[in-house]
């Protein structure tokens, strides 16, 4: 890579947005950051300008949006809502958008930034998974690059190396098991928003920590793996690996199985993401073996875990199902977040929802975010007849 590459971060207060930002200040020969957004987060957004000598950046969130209005200094554009986070990932000399922001929130600033050109860094999963087809579609006709910035994508993108995908004969989504790995359905059944939070090897967001501990996390991946690599659902298995080291594999035809291994800190797959193809030392210890190490591998258990079972059977109906898998997924977990429903009652509430969407193929985006919209109301009707008491 000859020039630097001129970054947006979308999401810059989250964790992914965390650790994009170290890796920003290890790699200013190599990397730009020309914008970036938060939700809420206006004092801690403020402080990235400063630091960074932004020129333009976005709160989503209406009010945070106005009180931040009276702290901006002199040539620092504010941008707000959603039309200012499509606005935001279109600036015309970013090169590579990365895409961090958590839920559907994700998938319009996706298809704006492939619109207009930009390769995008794609963390969000939601986005693949509600509106795979529309983002997909978008990046070919405007030959702009999806670069996988999941860890587990990150890994399969970096297995694959570019060879042709005829001699891929399946790839295995490695999975930590999350927090409740061994424990049986009655111990899980009473599990409180704290212990569903404590993710074993994973700092990250509370919304990706819950989808972990459901394995939901896992599911919604296998829908971005299908769409990402073009891989029938078949061709996409899914491991349980507690030590979270090895990210992913590939198996070719000839039964050759490549791996991608790292210590489980995102940095690994953002940097890789944002400075593809080129490589660079890394922020993170790497992986020691001066220490007996042990990597583990299992089955996962689809009783227990059922969300993995119905995130299977969403993308084998197509259609707007995976959209209604994710839709009722987020509001189950702002739900049990709010202490409102049960551990249990996550999937209850995504199975229930798909059982009551009409399936039907979306014919363009407005109708996938009405189908969105849909699942989104039955998910919460259906949360409130299980409201603890
Ligand atoms: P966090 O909750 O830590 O951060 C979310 C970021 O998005 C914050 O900057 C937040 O701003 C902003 N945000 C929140 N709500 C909205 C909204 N409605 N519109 C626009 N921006 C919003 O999430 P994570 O960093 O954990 O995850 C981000 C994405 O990356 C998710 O899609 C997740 O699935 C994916 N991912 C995360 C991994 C991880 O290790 N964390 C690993 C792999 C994928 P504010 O701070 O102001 O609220
Ligand atoms: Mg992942």
């Amino acid at each position: 890579m000859s020039a630097s590459r001129n970054v947006v971060l979308l999401g810059a207060t989250g964790s992914i947005g965390e650790n994009a930002l170290r890796i920003l200040r290890a790699h200013p020969d190599k990397l730009r950051l020309v914008g970036a957004s938060a939700h809420r987060n206006g004092d801690a957004l403020l402080a990235i300008a400063k630091e960074f000598d932004l020129q333009r950046i976005c709160l989503t969130d209406e009010d945070a949006r106005h009180e931040a209005a009276n702290k901006l200094p002199n040539g620092l554009k504010l941008l707000g809502g959603t039309e200012g986070l499509d606005e935001l990932a279109s600036t015309e000399t970013a090169d590579v958008v990365l895409v961090a922001v958590v839920g559907t929130a994700g998938l319009s600033p996706t298809l704006a930034a492939l619109s207009s050109g930009k390769d995008v860094a794609l963390a969000n999963k939601e986005a693949l998974v509600t509106g795979g087809k529309f983002v997909v579609e978008t990046a070919e006709a405007n030959g702009a690059c999806i670069l996988p910035t999941d860890s587990e994508h990150n890994a399969v993108f970096q297995c694959l190396g570019g060879g042709p995908a005829k001699q891929v004969e399946k790839i295995i989504l490695t999975a930590s098991g999350g927090p409740f790995l061994d424990w049986s359905s009655d111990r899980m059944a009473k599990v409180s928003p704290e212990e569903a939070l404590q993710h074993p090897n994973w700092s990250m967001g509370p919304k990706i920590t819950v989808d972990s501990a459901t394995m939901a996390n896992k599911g919604l991946e296998i829908i971005e793996a299908r769409w990402l690599f073009d891989m029938s659902p078949e061709q996409i298995e899914v491991v349980i690996h507690p030590q979270s080291i090895v990210h992913s594999l590939v198996q070719f035809v000839d039964g050759s199985l490549i791996a991608q291994l790292s210590p489980p800190s995102m940095t690994f797959a953002i940097q890789h993401a944002l400075l593809f193809p080129e490589r660079a030392p890394g922020v993170d210890d790497t992986v020691s073996f001066t220490d007996p190490l042990s990597l583990d591998f299992q089955p996962p258990d689809v009783e227990r875990f059922p969300c993995l079972r119905l995130a299977r059977e969403a993308l084998a109906e197509g259609g707007v199902s995976p959209a209604t898998f994710n839709a009722a997924n987020e509001v189950a977990v702002a739900a049990f977040l709010e202490n409102r429903i049960g551990f249990p009652s996550i999937a209850h509430t995504i199975e229930h929802s798909l059982e009551s969407m009409k399936n039907r193929e979306p014919i363009n985006l407005e109708d996938l975010l009405a189908a969105d919209a849909e699942a989104r109301r039955i998910a919460s009707t259906h949360a409130e007849t299980l409201t603890l008491s």
